[in-house]
């Protein structure tokens, strides 16, 4: 049973300048797929996690002369975007090229590497742009079986609207909506989804999303790191010779930042920010609980997908038909315990949720 549980991974980033210019001491050491963190203020306290995959990058790199991170010596204990994407990235294809949903979920406080693991910087390209590269690559190799057709969407969920980061036009005051129909569950209306034939067009996409999210959260007068990043790539396969369809969503997540949200901006702001913004992340957490407790078997009567906006479109993906997995990303550093043990928690409790995943295939109409 355990393939169909949620994937955890962990991933501890190096010290950035500012932790360094503190003098920080790193508190987190892993052994294998455990991860240990211990109590910089009782040298008798520390609490040890198990997860399907640890991944030490706080130490043992060297910079390449593109600017890449590389082990320092091969075979080094320093995890690169590589070996994360080998783990993570390649199930993840795999599954969708058989016809499951599939969703990949970054969480962790911000500035712990969760955008840096799933669409990376310059050369060190992330989970996102690896599996586009791969996926194109499988299409390729699979032409003479199978026609495939790649959609690609981008979207952010910010104060509870949906901003369709791909759409040219003006801002949809009020956001976009989000609808709901018995075949398709939730859905968002009127989201531009970009049909694709290449990795270069796809990260084309990708950064244009990206400007169109720096200039949205200015123009909002707001902060990135409340607003969560969603990129859906739908995956159409039509096998001619068995007259099948397959189709399968990726969901790919790069969420607000964990860390208890203080706020600033006028008393309005601050108001509509404390309930809405953390709504999502809120209820997130609870429809997480509720699926872990289902798991242990006790008695749940009521999962709270339709409290947010960015649970109900990840329904599929939490205690449904979809292949799970979460990676959460740590500062190694003593000041950020409380955030980094926080986020072992919800990670712990994510990787008792069983989802139920099937082959989505049809008939080709
Ligand atoms: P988040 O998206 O969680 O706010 P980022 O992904 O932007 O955080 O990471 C913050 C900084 O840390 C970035 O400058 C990034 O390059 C660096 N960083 C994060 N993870 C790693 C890693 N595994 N190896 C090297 N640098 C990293
Ligand atoms: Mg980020």
């Amino acid at each position: 049973h355990s393939k169909d549980c949620v994937k955890v991974a962990v991933r501890v980033r190096p010290f950035n300048k500012r932790e360094r210019d503190a003098g920080s001491q790193c508190i987190v050491s892993m052994v294998t797929s455990s991860i240990t963190i211990q109590d910089p203020r009782e040298s008798q306290s520390r609490r040890s996690f198990c997860f399907d995959y640890a991944y030490w990058s706080h130490s043992g790199f060297t910079r390449d002369r593109g600017g890449l991170y590389v082990p320092e010596e091969p075979g080094g204990r320093y995890s690169d975007q590589d070996s994360v994407f080998q783990d993570l990235g390649e199930g993840i294809l795999e599954n969708a090229l058989q016809g499951y949903n599939a969703t990949l979920l970054a969480y962790g406080q911000t500035g712990s590497g969760k955008s840096y693991s799933m669409v990376g910087y310059g050369p060190n390209k992330g989970l996102v742009p690896k599996l586009c590269d791969r996926l194109f690559q499988a299409i390729r190799e699979n032409q003479d079986t199978r026609q495939c057709q790649v959609f690609f969407s981008m979207l952010e969920i910010y104060n509870e609207q949906v901003v369709d980061l791909l759409s040219r036009g003006s801002r949809t005051p009020g956001g976009l909506r989000v609808r709901e129909e018995q075949q398709r569950g939730f859905y968002v209306e009127g989201l531009r989804t970009v049909p694709c034939d290449s990795a270069p067009q796809v990260e084309q996409l990708m950064e244009q999303g990206t400007r169109t999210r720096t200039t949205a959260v200015t123009h909002m007068n707001a902060n990135s790191s409340r607003s969560h990043m969603l990129i859906i790539l739908q995956l159409k396969q039509i096998f001619s010779k068995e007259s099948i369809t397959k189709q399968s969503n990726i969901n790919l997540v790069d969420l607000a930042g964990s860390e208890r949200q203080r706020s600033s901006g006028s008393e309005a702001d601050r108001l509509k920010e404390g309930t809405a913004i953390n709504l999502s992340l809120t209820t997130l957490g609870n429809v997480i609980s509720s699926l872990a407790d289902v798991a242990v078997g006790k008695k749940v009567v009521h999962i709270p997908y339709r409290d947010s906006v960015l649970t109900k479109l990840l329904q599929s993906a939490l205690g449904g038909n979809s292949r799970t997995v979460m990676i959460a990303t740590l500062s190694p550093a003593d000041i950020c315990y409380e955030e980094s043990l926080s986020t072992l928690r919800y990670a712990e409790r994510a990787k008792r949720i069983q989802n139920r995943a099937v082959v989505n295939e049809s008939p080709t109409e």
